[in-house]
């Protein structure tokens, strides 16, 4: 395959691509399910489309082609694919690709994690926003805590390096985030605390977004840690045995630095969590595969500087999360 440079007209080089396989979940999280009533989703046509196991890695060999070396399985949630296990092992298989990672919601984590390992899954990201089991309900709309939290041990004990990322709603206390530092460090892990990103129509955002500086604040008071290291678009601190970070789209953009690149379980490619418009690189892959990289990278080209997320119209936001789960988050 012929190689092309992965390198936008502002000096990114994109060497990490997150793959959504799917766009079915089985929580429906307050902040990303498609409406405030998950029952009235039932029976949507959220997962039609997908692109086959083939497909997929297809797709992915041709980003392997411009110079993509990571990759990170999401949705939806990716442990509700049958077929998930055998997605980490052929990516696995591509020479150029170092790195492949998944992020999940824990739920199937338990009977999945022996076989994800086997498969060679290099790293999980695990979200889970409260380990309180009435507040994990309220955001979730599920009572799979205790499963969540099995599925963590699971995937410790077989070796596995965890992160944790906790959605910082408003409603976050300061007792809880003490639950997280203790959490960590007992586990030896990283829990990072997510800003909001505001695009929930309805209004939910409004009441339910604090700055993430709110937390910030309080641990640099409480456990005054030192100056945060840098890890990727987080900022790290070390807090007894466990790191605790923080990661802010809105606040603290990280675009001067953003070198993503987003599939969507349908098959098309996106530069950004904001993108209007993607290359549909099923469609095109589908004519053959042969110019597929070099497409790419002219999309590429016309990544934009700035996702825009601050200066967003409500009908952007709407479209945004409206895709949040074709897109993967
Ligand atoms: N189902 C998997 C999971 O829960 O990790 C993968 C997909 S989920 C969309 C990926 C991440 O996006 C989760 O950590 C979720 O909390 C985050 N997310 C979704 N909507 C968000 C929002 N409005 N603001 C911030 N993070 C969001």
């Amino acid at each position: 395959m012929k190689s092309v440079k992965n390198i936008d007209s502002f000096g990114r080089a994109h060497t990490y691509a997150r793959v959504s396989v799917t766009a079915k979940c089985n929580l429906s999280c307050r902040y990303c399910a498609p409406c405030a009533q998950p029952s009235a989703c039932a029976g949507t046509k959220a997962g039609f489309g997908e692109l086959a196991l083939p497909e997929l890695l297809g797709v992915i060999r041709a980003l392997a082609g411009i110079g993509v070396e990571k990759i990170r399985f999401t949705g939806g949630e990716p442990l509700v694919r049958p077929d998930i296990e055998r997605l980490v092992a052929g990516a696995k298989a591509i020479p150029a690709i170092k790195r492949v990672c998944l992020t999940t919601n824990g739920v199937l984590l338990e009977s999945k994690a022996a076989a994800l390992k086997e498969a060679g899954l290099d790293a999980l990201n695990i979200s889970l926003d409260s380990l309180d089991p009435v507040r994990f309900k309220k955001i979730t709309g599920s009572d799979s805590l205790a499963v969540v939290r099995a599925g963590i041990d699971r995937a410790l004990g077989l070796g596995f390096k965890l992160k944790i990322n906790a959605v910082a709603l408003a409603d976050l206390s300061f007792e809880e985030v003490d639950g997280f530092v203790e959490f960590a460090a007992k586990n030896q892990l990283t829990v990072r605390f997510i800003e909001l990103m505001p695009f929930c129509e309805d209004g939910f955002a409004k009441t339910a977004f604090a700055p993430i500086r709110r937390i910030e604040n309080y641990l640099a008071r409480k456990y005054a840690p030192g100056n945060p290291e840098a890890d990727g678009v987080a900022r790290n601190y070390k807090i007894n045995d466990g790191v605790i970070g923080f990661i802010s789209a809105l606040s603290h953009p990280f675009c001067g630095s953003c070198g993503r690149l987003r599939l969507s379980s349908r098959g098309v490619l996106y530069r950004c969590l904001f993108d209007p418009a993607g290359l549909d690189v099923k469609t095109l892959r589908d004519e053959g595969a042969g110019t597929l990289p070099e497409q790419i990278r002219t999309f590429l080209a016309g990544k934009k500087e700035f996702h825009g997320l601050s200066s967003a119209s409500p009908a952007d936001l709407k479209r945004v999360k409206n895709s949040m789960r074709l897109i993967g988050g």
